[in-house]
């Protein structure tokens, strides 16, 4: 192969294949996946100023949401009066660019001017600062990273496509897309913009911005939603990601199965029961040997969400598995269910009986050990935090009947009957 060509293909690997697979699919640099813990997520909007544009917004503000539009400079100069709207409605302005344009088809200075001259447009109209950039498609060159910290900007692309780009959409069903991909720090890919079928994107929003409210979800600017960040190491990350996949082994291998939702702190197994037997106030008796429905409370993610959050969390969650032990077969036989935990606070509130477990010393120091690794994983202060107080890392049963979990959670249930009064911690 001549020397000329062999350039020309470092040329292209260098300039367009590796920007785009570090920068668009590994987000190295890139806001796409921000970890967030609270109940916040984001919708951004594509292409306008456009066609849809102020019925996206009106369903905004009808629904109290907030939202970010990755606005294209010539639009915006073209119809200055909906991007003055959304900032005026309390939208964060992004910049999609000068136009609409790949940059796989931009030199280096093209692809500065394009970020550039997007911003210097947007903020003569909206009259707020452009924080971000989201390059047409995703597309990335090599002068891309460059040219954003140039026009201080950060490259920002997204979590969730629901393909609201696509012609003949039924709302319906882009809003059970939306709503089933809810999950704290997600970002959502939208259009307001581009084509005549957008409209559907406003409407497929009437539909969803109630349910995400329901749900317990706040729709928030990027801005917002990456103050809510946590600042994680590279090593720590590593360390979550292989914790994730055991733990999903784990589950898989074991028959465990999450309760609610993505944000649900709970498992539930089926097992026989193998620990000592307890008497519980009911007067029902727990043998080894019985069947019982096992709690997994995922401790560390509690811990990393802090009590109060955590707690709020939970209780939604037992209202799940009220529903969870009445409809599916493979609990409806189960009288008791247990887990295992080092925090008893959140607990009791919720009805469960705390009984000694009466744990080998080796099960005990695994217990321990286990617990004090999985905190220093995700949550360093927590571990301080316990490290000052040794009588929680001793692990104890938890104990609930099927009655019980009915009575305060099923949907019959009085809200006030669900909280009872605090009790001490211990
Ligand atoms: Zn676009």
């Amino acid at each position: 192969m001549p020397v000329w060509l062999w350039l020309v293909l470092a040329l292209i690997v260098l300039y367009w294949v590796l920007p785009e697979f570090a920068l668009h699919y590994l987000h190295i640099g890139v806001v796409a996946r921000p970890r967030v813990v609270e109940d916040c997520l984001c919708l951004t909007f594509d292409d306008g100023p456009g066609e849809a544009s102020a019925e996206v917004l009106d369903a905004l503000r009808d629904h109290g949401a907030k939202a970010t539009f990755f606005v294209v400079g010539g639009q915006a100069a073209a119809r200055p009066e909906l991007v003055r709207r959304a900032a005026a409605e309390g939208h964060e302005i992004a910049s999609h660019g000068a136009r609409h344009r790949s940059a796989w088809l931009l030199t280096p200075w093209g692809t500065f001017a394009q970020l550039i001259r997007g911003r210097r447009s947007i903020e003569a109209v909206s009259g707020a600062a452009v924080r971000f950039m989201r390059p047409p498609w995703g597309h990335m060159n090599a002068a891309m990273p460059l040219a954003a910290a140039g026009a201080s900007q950060r490259l920002a692309l997204w979590s969730y496509d629901p393909g609201d780009w696509r012609a003949a959409q039924d709302p319906q069903e882009l809003a059970r897309r939306i709503v089933d991909h809810a999950a704290p720090g997600q970002i959502y890919l939208l259009h307001d913009a581009g084509g005549d079928g957008r409209r559907h994107t406003a409407r497929a929003l009437e539909i969803a911005l109630p349910k995400l409210q329901e749900l317990g979800y706040a729709a928030v600017t990027l801005s917002e939603l990456l103050a809510k960040e946590e600042p994680i190491g590279f090593g720590r990350q590593v360390l979550q990601a292989i914790w994730g996949v055991w733990e999903l082994g784990f589950e898989r291998l074991n028959r465990i199965q999450r309760i609610g939702d993505v944000r649900s702190l709970l498992r539930i197994g089926r097992v026989t029961y193998r620990g000592l037997p307890v008497t519980l106030k009911s007067g029902r008796e727990v043998k080894p040997g019985d069947r019982v429905g096992e709690l997994h409370f995922r401790n560390p993610q509690m811990a990393a969400l802090g009590a109060l959050r955590a707690m709020a969390r939970v209780e939604r969650t037992m209202r799940d598995l009220a529903l969870l032990i009445e409809a599916d077969p493979r609990y409806r036989d189960l009288e008791v269910f247990f887990g295992i935990s080092v925090v008893f606070r959140g607990p009791r509130r919720w009805g469960f009986e705390i009984q000694d477990m009466q744990f080998t010393r080796w099960r005990r120091f695994v217990a321990g050990s286990y617990l004090r690794w999985v905190m220093s994983v995700y949550h360093p202060q927590g571990l301080e935090r316990l490290q000052h107080r040794r009588e929680m890392l001793e692990p104890k049963g938890i104990f609930i009947t099927r009655e019980e979990i009915l009575k305060r959670f099923g949907p019959g249930a009085a809200k006030a009957a669900r909280v009872s009064r605090p009790d001490e911690e211990g």
